[in-house]
């Protein structure tokens, strides 16, 4: 049976554990495509401008906003996000499957425009546990991971909206289940 190369959301909330997930995925999948975002927020330690994100002043996102250059974007926590057309574009001439780990606002518009989009949602095992991960990332103020949680709370509320939703308790299962849903949708 043959494939065809497919448009894939990742979202979840803040610490659940999308980027360990995406980035085991990629590992066994070296031609999936992934576009760098476009974000406000500062870099964090260790982040690479054009690698982890293109980081851009207030200024610089607007134009890119004014001249369309965003297949969607939104405002998450406090910083805008957006995903750029010319990386999903140059992924897609390529044949490659696209995954854009974004959040929930943005896989709704990314739904619009590619209406044979899937939209695939990571679970935590519970809320707790979701708390420890983000609190044991050690990324977030206080300030920042009160934020990010009530965030979380409105998305866990939306899961339901999404076509596929995997819970990431094992992690080994997780991208397990993660790579074959993958492989369905290719197959389909
Ligand atoms: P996100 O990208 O969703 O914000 P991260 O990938 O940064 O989340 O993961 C948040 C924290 O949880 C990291 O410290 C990561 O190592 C840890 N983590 C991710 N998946 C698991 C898992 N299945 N079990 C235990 N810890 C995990
Ligand atoms: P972080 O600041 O932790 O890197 O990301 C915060 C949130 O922004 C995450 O939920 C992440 O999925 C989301 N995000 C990252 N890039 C994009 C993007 O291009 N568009 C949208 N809408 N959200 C994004």
């Amino acid at each position: 049976m043959g494939r065809s190369p497919r448009l894939f959301v990742v979202s979840g909330p803040a610490g659940v554990g999308k980027g360990t997930l995406v980035s085991l995925v990629r590992k066994r999948r070296p031609n999936l495509g992934l576009p760098v975002s476009a974000t406000t927020r500062s870099p964090r330690i260790g982040e690479v401008n054009g690698v982890s994100y293109h980081f851009l002043t207030d200024q610089e996102f607007d134009d890119r906003v004014k001249r369309g250059e965003f297949l969607e974007w939104a405002r998450v926590h406090t910083n805008r996000y957006g995903t750029l057309k010319s990386e999903v574009d140059a992924c897609l001439a390529r044949g490659q499957s696209v995954l854009l780990e974004i959040d929930m606002q943005g896989g709704i518009s990314v739904r619009k425009a590619y209406p044979n989009a899937v939209l695939i949602f990571i679970e935590p095992p519970s809320w707790d546990v979701l708390v420890e991960r983000l609190r044991g990332r050690g990324t977030e103020s206080e300030e920042s991971l009160a934020v990010r949680l009530q965030t979380a709370k409105r998305e866990l509320g939306q899961a339901h909206t999404y076509d596929v939703r995997i819970v990431n308790d094992d992690l080994q299962e997780a991208v397990d289940e993660l790579d074959r849903t993958l492989d369905t949708y290719e197959r389909e």
